[in-house]
């Protein structure tokens, strides 16, 4: 049994009661923001609430019958039928026994059921307001309309995902998860099968199915009660790996082709080329109008043997002969060849290449950072991984991970170009990118000459400063660790008379280390404090470099929220929906409802609250943490409910989740889980460090919260009702304080 429409409901109730004013102190009843007239009043017992049984049942649209005799107060809706025996806990719904943690009572010769059991017994939700003494019962109108019950023929069923229509999955199993709603029994199947999750109390339900790879899979999910049966179809394609090209006529695949994309390289790079054409044949590639072909290697992976999958690749060196005198060559076509027999198809690849025979290829410079929004990221090339599919950045066939956020004014040294992305070093052999829209190029070409000539820590109330002093402006990248930074510097020179400062008192150690590797550029700065750090945050202030390391936050034990500032961030809204539910309520509608929660219970704290979102409106993901800097923000905090990739094993992997993106977060992260897991009924999954877009200002303390599985029925349970929304809020809450103690004298 269950109920949709619910966000809409808990938005126009909510706004009922919290102007109810109630004198006397007795009890009121809510439904769907009506109130009843109670004749007999709501009893209290310990921690529980008993309400007049047939009062609530006739205002639902039940008819009631009594049994005197045996003492029996009968229900029934439709088909729908329960029994309430006086005395026992034990209550019969659709003939089945269902057993309440606390029994049926009689006061006053009137029979009352203890609320909360008898409610969710219904499939409808029920929450208690303390502070105006209402308690609130939430019913979809519609499923307790007796006269839609009789025109029904089967139960409803509502199916999430997959969605109608055609879509492509990758992977071998996919879930399927929905929601039904019937007063009686009601069995859901799966292509035949009976789902492997199906909560009673909200008829949602989820399963897993294993997907046939290369071909149109129906799903056909059924929904039976003893009326009849729905059904519901949907369909999944798991395309093949790839479709194998014909072996006739000759043929070379016109999208599946590597570099997609224009690319400068230096010396020493690697050029990758890739294509698919039609197995077992010889394929070859050549640069410009050159002579010389260079052989292509089929691949065994992952289609089966050589002669079957018909991807052909090569990794090809610039040498000293493909460098010419000029600093640059001209772009230059490649051309791959496949030839069996007499027959020969050639092609041209859309990327097209130039070399470079001296570095620096451009001096570039971080834009402010109010430009950089999405891309503002530093990339490092996976060489070992590469895919021919795959939307690679720079359309050279390499995979790529985020390792950095770039900071506004630095300087970097570009080796080269692959599509739209710069090509740096950094440390090491390894190749990053930057995308090109986030650095202006500077006109001075020539190598950047920088020495370092002053490093000095400044402590103040707050923070430790530590300060870089350079001629020019170097790259650089900050690895944080718990109590400590490493901050590897790039190209850079030192003066003869540099001397490490004096350590002030808190911070334990500081060294600098030169990588004297031959091929290797680079020194590291490791800074070691006696403490956790609370966040950095790294500033150019013309060419010296100013790293804030910032020191925990002064709480007081009894009161540790007070005047902190803190930032709400309720995930999406508008038009980004987030995670779908198993009926028609989104990710975006419950994070608000729990961030509201939250903000009322923190002010209850003393804390100031900024909230990135009041409403279902949509915010820029890159907009939300500007509020840190703009309200000088102790604590942020931003609110998610989970959902799995297609191919996961949703059915077991669910609960709880928290999201850090920097070492010295991890404990927050850890925190945040462990009481999330103490104060509420879900199991803690993970924590998880993660570069994402709201959490990537590491100067204060930032978490994002997955607060369970929107399609997993257990979690849903929690997320979608009233009461469980308070129950997150009031866990992170508690959450927030633990991790403020943690720093407490
Ligand atoms: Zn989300």
């Amino acid at each position: 049994m269950k109920k949709i429409a619910l966000v809409i409901l808990i938005l126009t109730i909510t706004g009922f009661v919290v102007f109810i004013y109630n004198p006397s102190g007795e009890i009121e009843v809510n439904i769907d923001g009506e109130y009843l007239d109670l004749e007999d009043p709501v009893k209290t017992g310990e921690d529980i609430l008993f309400v007049p049984a047939k009062l609530i049942f006739e205002e639902l649209g039940f008819q009631t019958e009594w049994d005197a005799e045996n003492k029996i107060l009968s229900a029934s809706l439709g088909d729908f039928r329960i029994d309430l025996p006086v005395g026992s806990q034990k209550v019969t719904v659709n003939g089945k026994i269902i057993k309440w943690d606390n029994p049926v009572e009689m006061f006053d010769d009137i029979v009352y059921m203890p609320v909360s059991a008898a409610v969710e017994t219904l499939g409808a939700f029920v929450e208690w307001d303390e502070s105006s003494r209402v308690i609130n019962i939430l019913t979809p109108q519609e499923y307790f309309d007796p006269e839609k019950q009789n025109d029904q023929e089967g139960p409803v069923l509502k199916v999430a995902y997959p969605p109608a229509g055609r879509v492509n999955y990758y992977g071998h199993s996919l879930f399927v998860f929905g929601t039904t709603q019937s007063f009686s029994e009601v069995h859901v199947t799966v292509n035949g099968e009976p789902v492997d999750i199906l909560d009673s109390r909200t008829g949602n339900f989820l399963t897993m199915v294993d997907i046939p790879r290369g071909e149109e899979f129906p799903i056909i999910v059924k929904a039976t009660d003893s009326k009849g049966a729905t059904t519901v179809e949907r369909s999944a394609l798991y395309p093949a790996a790839w479709q194998p090209m014909p072996l006739e006529p000759l043929t070379i695949h016109s999208a599946y082709l590597i570099p997609a994309e224009d690319q400068v390289l230096k010396l020493g790079d690697i050029l990758r080329i890739a294509i698919q054409g039609s197995p077992g044949a010889e394929a070859s590639f050549s640069i410009g109008d050159r002579n010389n072909r260079v052989k292509m290697t089929e691949l065994a992976y992952p289609a089966g043997p050589p002669g079957e999958g018909g991807i052909y690749t090569a990794a090809y060196r610039i040498n000293g002969s493909d460098v010419s005198d000029s600093v640059i060559s001209e772009p230059m076509r490649i051309f791959v060849s496949l030839r069996k027999g007499e027959e020969e198809v050639v092609r041209e690849l859309p990327g097209r290449v130039r070399f470079l025979s001296a570095t620096p290829y451009k001096i570039v410079e971080v834009k402010e950072e109010h430009e950089l929004k999405n891309r503002g990221w530093l990339y490092v090339l996976r060489d070992s991984a590469f895919q021919l599919h795959a939307g690679t950045l720079g359309g050279a066939g390499y995979l790529t991970n985020v390792v950095s956020y770039l900071v506004e004014g630095t300087r970097y040294e570009a080796v080269g170009m692959s599509g739209n992305y710069y090509r740096v070093n950094l440390y090491g052999d390894q190749i990053f990118l930057i995308h090109k829209d986030n650095v202006r190029e500077l006109e001075d070409k020539s190598a950047l000459e920088s020495s370092l000539s002053d490093i000095r820590l400044l402590k103040t109330g707050k923070k430790i400063s530590l300060s870089l002093k350079a001629t020019e402006r170097f790259p650089f990248l900050v690895e944080d660790g718990i109590n400590k930074l490493a901050v590897k510097l790039y190209g850079l020179g030192i003066d003869e008379d540099l001397t490490l400062p004096a350590l002030p008192e808190i911070v334990n150690d500081l060294k600098l280390e030169v990588n004297t590797a031959e091929s290797s550029d680079s020194m590291v700065l490791n800074i070691e404090l006696d403490q956790n750090i609370a966040g950095f945050k790294s500033k150019w202030n013309g060419t010296k470099l100013v790293i804030d390391i910032y020191k925990p936050p002064t709480v007081s034990i009894n009161d540790p929220l007070k005047d902190k500032i803190i930032i709400i961030d309720p995930g999406h809204g508008g038009k980004d929906s987030g995670a779908i539910g198993p009926g028609d309520i989104h990710e975006k509608d419950v994070v608000l409802a729990m961030g509201l929660h939250l903000k009322d219970l923190l002010t209850a704290e003393g804390a100031t609250v900024i909230m990135t979102r009041t409403e279902d409106k949509f915010v820029n993901l890159y907009d939300r943490p500007e509020r840190i800097d703009l309200y000088n923000a102790d604590f942020f905090i931003s609110i998610h409910a989970n959902a799995h990739a297609h191919d996961a094993p949703a059915t077991e992997i669910h609960g709880l989740m928290t999201l850090y993106n920097f070492a010295h977060n991890e404990e927050l992260a850890e925190i945040m889980l462990s009481t999330m897991e103490e104060e509420m009924d879900l199991p803690a999954f993970r924590t998880w460090r993660r570069n994402i877009a709201v959490l990537r200002h590491p100067h204060i303390p930032s978490i994002l919260v997955e607060a369970g599985y929107m399609m997993h029925p257990e979690d849903n349970w929690h997320i979608l009702h009233p009461r469980g929304q308070k129950e997150f809020a009031k866990a992170m809450k508690e959450g927030i304080i633990k991790y403020f103690l943690s720093f407490a004298e």
